[in-house]
């Protein structure tokens, strides 16, 4: 294994202790799920991070998700410097706000009309409201291990951090608020219709993560997704899918580009970040106009930002979707299919458990012998056995998300050079599962 120096990222953690909790400012860095010294970034790009070490890593994290281009693509870089030249922030509707609306509606169909804030976790709270506006009720259903932001109302059960830290849900959610929220086991359609029979006409919406990739990736089962439009619009109830992680990344119309209508309709509502932000803060939410319109200032559901639409973070979304071509979701899908081949082979040959599940480009490889159908699964994994895995990768300048509960994100500049890195760095990471 490696004997990569850590000095400069661990004085970096000690420092950072002293002055945020965990010395993080989001919980997952910390590598508490793997064990070890987070790597502090100094610079990225394309497919590589460098640490303040001067230590080199293929990124297979990819910010979690919107470097989809990879690090500081050239197109990006420039929309952003021409944007932050003619000001930061106005406070007063720009262009480019308007145009990465266009965008968005023009891509995915059933969504009418957008409204944008400044994180994935905005955008599904402020979604619950408007479904909670529109329908005057005020229960809703989500499933375990999604993870939808910090909502105080959708944190229950969550899969990302929340399962990470095998914690049952947040410490200062009042009663009152978690009392509203049905959490179900996902891909159970039988508990879904019994949740509605009880409990139909006070539940305001079922909000879903589109495909999951906070449990690790667990697409929904074939007429699951079916089954929540049947029963939600049996019930009045709005439907609203979750694609802050999927949206853009698993094809130009994200997971309901691959999906589509299912049964008898289309979600009402959708939530929408990370690749539209192009790693800046930039996220979404929009859908049927009948149900936007009720939005401040034409209705009643107040919803607000002071960065909202900010201009330089539109910039960098426009022109990272703009650079989402056909091209780009080939690429993606030949360089997540290599590695995942490769992982699954080496691990097979040491006689290790694991599956592999896709969402498009986007994929997790579970310690585990059987499919995972919902997070009881999930949890079923060999944690341990991926944090020997993980470290295994990183000593050899691999770099993975830090959780068995998260997706292994490739962009479109994870070219031969990148990816025999990463297959080549897997003997040794299995050997460290196995010795
Ligand atoms: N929804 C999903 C499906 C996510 O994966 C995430 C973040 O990982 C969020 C919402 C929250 O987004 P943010 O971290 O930008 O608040």
């Amino acid at each position: 294994m490696s004997t990569a120096s850590t000095s400069a990222s661990a004085a970096l953690l000690d420092r950072a202790r002293r002055v945020t909790p965990g010395g993080v400012n989001s919980p997952v860095r910390a590598f508490r799920g793997v064990g070890g010294t987070p790597r502090f970034i100094a610079s990225a790009k394309g497919p590589w991070m460098t640490d303040v070490d001067g230590n080199e890593y293929v990124d297979l994290i990819c910010s979690w998700g919107p470097m989809i281009l990879g690090h500081a693509h050239p197109d990006v870089e420039r929309a952003v410097s021409e944007a932050a030249s003619k000001g930061f922030s106005f406070g007063t509707p720009s262009e480019n706000e308007v145009a990465l609306a266009e965008e968005i509606v023009r891509r995915v169909e059933p969504v009418e009309q957008v409204r944008l804030v400044s994180s994935g976790t905005e955008a599904t709270m402020s979604a619950l409201r408007l479904a909670r506006g529109f329908t005057g009720r005020t229960k809703v259903v989500k499933f375990a291990g999604c993870y939808h932001g910090h909502v105080d109302a959708l944190l229950a059960q969550a899969g990302s951090g929340v399962a990470t830290f095998a914690l049952p849900d947040s410490a200062g959610v009042p009663e009152s608020n978690a009392h509203d929220t049905i959490v179900l086991p996902y891909n159970d359609i039988p508990a879904l219709q019994a949740a509605f029979v009880e409990h139909g006409d006070e539940i305001a919406c079922v909000i879903t993560e589109a495909s999951p990739g906070n449990m690790g990736v667990v697409p929904p089962a074939e007429g699951f997704t079916a089954a929540l439009r049947r029963v939600t619009r049996d019930h009045g109830a709005l439907l609203i899918s979750d694609e802050v992680m999927t949206g853009f990344r698993c094809s130009q119309a994200g997971w309901f580009g691959l999906e589509g209508p299912q049964g008898d309709g289309v979600p009402d509502l959708f939530t929408f970040g990370k690749v539209m932000g192009g790693g800046f803060p930039a996220a979404a939410f929009g859908g049927r106009a009948d149900i936007m319109s009720r939005l401040a200032p034409d209705g009643p559901v107040y919803q607000a930002g002071t960065l909202s639409g900010n201009p330089v973070a539109t910039a960098a979304g426009l022109a990272t979707l703009q650079g989402c071509t056909p091209d780009v979701y080939g690429r993606l899908e030949v360089a997540a299919r290599a590695i995942a081949a490769a992982a699954s082979e080496e691990l097979d040959k040491a006689g290790v458990p694991h599956v592999v599940q896709w969402a498009g480009s986007m994929f997790s490889v579970f310690f585990r012998d059987r499919p995972v159908r919902n997070y009881d699964d999930a949890k079923a994994q060999d944690t341990e056995a991926f944090g020997r895995f993980f470290h295994g990768m990183l000593d050899q300048g691999v770099h993975l998300p830090p959780s068995a509960y998260e997706a292994w994100f490739v962009s479109a500049s994870h070219d031969d050079a990148a990816v025999s890195k990463v297959i080549d760095a897997l003997p040794g990471a299995v050997r460290a599962v196995t010795e």
